[in-house]
């Protein structure tokens, strides 16, 4: 299940932020407002505290889609709040093409 950048559109699956951590819920809260900085982290084995400490600033990669696909990226991560399953279902319905 892959959730998005919100800064660059970049897809990460969730199953990234289980690594080992007991910090996923962190973590992907942390995505939502860094973007892939901390998915790059966290694939690493960070936990949520030590990217905290780590990342202080958003993603600056450019972006893989369209400015209309990244609003829509950041309208859908505003929306679903904590519901990340909603959110990569959202996302997944969403076309790329
Ligand atoms: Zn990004």
């Amino acid at each position: 299940m892959d959730i998005r950048c919100r800064f660059c559109g970049e897809p990460i699956d969730t199953d990234e932020f289980h690594n080992g951590t007991d910090s996923w819920r962190e973590l992907i809260n942390q995505f939502k407002k860094f973007g892939c900085p901390v998915a790059e982290l966290a694939i690493q084995g960070m936990s949520a505290d030590e990217v905290k400490l780590e990342v202080k600033q958003r993603c600056q990669h450019r972006p893989c889609v369209s400015e209309q696909q990244l609003d829509a990226i950041n309208i859908l991560t505003h929306l679903n709040g904590d519901d990340i399953d909603g959110l990569a279902a959202n996302l997944d319905d969403t076309c790329w093409m």
